[in-house]
């Protein structure tokens, strides 16, 4: 595996692979890596002649208030686990490398932004789409392996993709989890011991509304208000729970079609997110 931390040298390297014919799968993260990312790895793995994983903190998709400063870093650990994971570029770019001036350009997105983490995090879909633009004319990339974790975020870079013809394929990953059901997730180092010991109840939640479904429960509002009732007790607050259409995420009378129940859950240093997608054919990433 090659550490390349140049915007320059890793395009022109993923150009030439490109030019040569080969395929290229690549897992853009934030790093601090973890076995979510380690499972877009390895999808990645089995279906590209080449594997790019990318490790960027972008500072355009957090907001002033958010934990760009903190957000934890361990390039040493990322290194091993990318190599375990058969990668073939570890692109590091540093953020003077990749934001080298301000944009003449700005990307914003537009739809599917005005509820979930679109909502409570201003701005935080333009930063996403903005560094991804960049990364997919950088690495080139046949197909981009992206965790249902962040199932907005899917959907939002699948309407990027299809807005400017970007010739590249989204393969949404399962989310991977804890053997106790809390979503692996590099911010899970941010809750203390009780914080921790309490999380799993958020997936737990999910799970249970769930079963109401496939018991027939098919109100949006009476899945939401069960969510409400089991976490309630929980010692943060709740950012959103919310039930949608999946991917178009737009509000709903009654469950029909695909769906995504999804929240966001603020303990004293950790928000944590997680979802699960319900369709007709049953359920997906729980
Ligand atoms: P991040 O480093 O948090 O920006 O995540 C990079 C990629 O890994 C995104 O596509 C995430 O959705 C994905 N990811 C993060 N956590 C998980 C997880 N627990 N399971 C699957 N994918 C994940």
């Amino acid at each position: 595996m090659k550490v390349i931390t140049s915007v320059q040298d890793m395009q022109a390297i993923c150009r030439r692979h490109y030019r040569s014919g080969v395929s290229i799968g690549f897992v853009p993260t934030m790093g601090y890596l973890h076995e979510g990312h380690l499972s877009l790895m390895k999808e990645a793995r089995v279906a590209n002649d080449i594997v790019v994983v990318s490790v960027f903190v972008n500072p355009l998709q957090f907001g002033p208030n958010e934990d760009f400063e903190s957000y934890p870093r361990d390039a040493k650990g990322d290194e091993a686990l990318a190599e375990e994971a058969g990668v073939d570029y570890l692109f590091y770019p540093t953020t003077e490398n990749m934001y080298p001036k301000p944009l003449n350009n700005s990307l914003k997105a537009l739809s599917r932004t005005g509820v979930l983490c679109g909502r409570s995090r201003p701005g935080h879909f333009d930063g996403v789409v903005t560094v991804l633009a960049k990364l997919f004319n950088i690495v080139s990339p046949d197909r981009v392996y992206m965790g249902l974790k962040d199932a907005q975020q899917v959907a939002v870079v699948q309407g990027l993709v299809d807005d400017y013809n970007i010739p590249t394929e989204i393969v949404p990953v399962p989310t991977v989890r804890e053997a106790d059901g809390l979503a692996k997730s590099s911010r899970n180092v941010y809750l203390n011991d009780a914080e921790r010991h309490l999380a799993p109840r958020l997936h737990e939640a999910l799970v249970k509304s769930s079963l109401l479904v496939k018991d027939g429960q098919n109100n949006p509002q009476v899945i939401v208000e069960s969510i409400l009732d089991f976490i309630s007790d929980l010692p943060g607050s709740i950012d959103y729970v919310e039930v949608l259409s999946y991917p178009e995420l737009e509000p709903i009378e009654a469950l029909t079609g695909q769906v995504i129940i999804a929240l966001a859950y603020r303990f004293s240093k950790a928000r944590l997110i997680d979802n699960i997608i319900i369709d007709a054919g049953g359920i997906a990433n729980v």
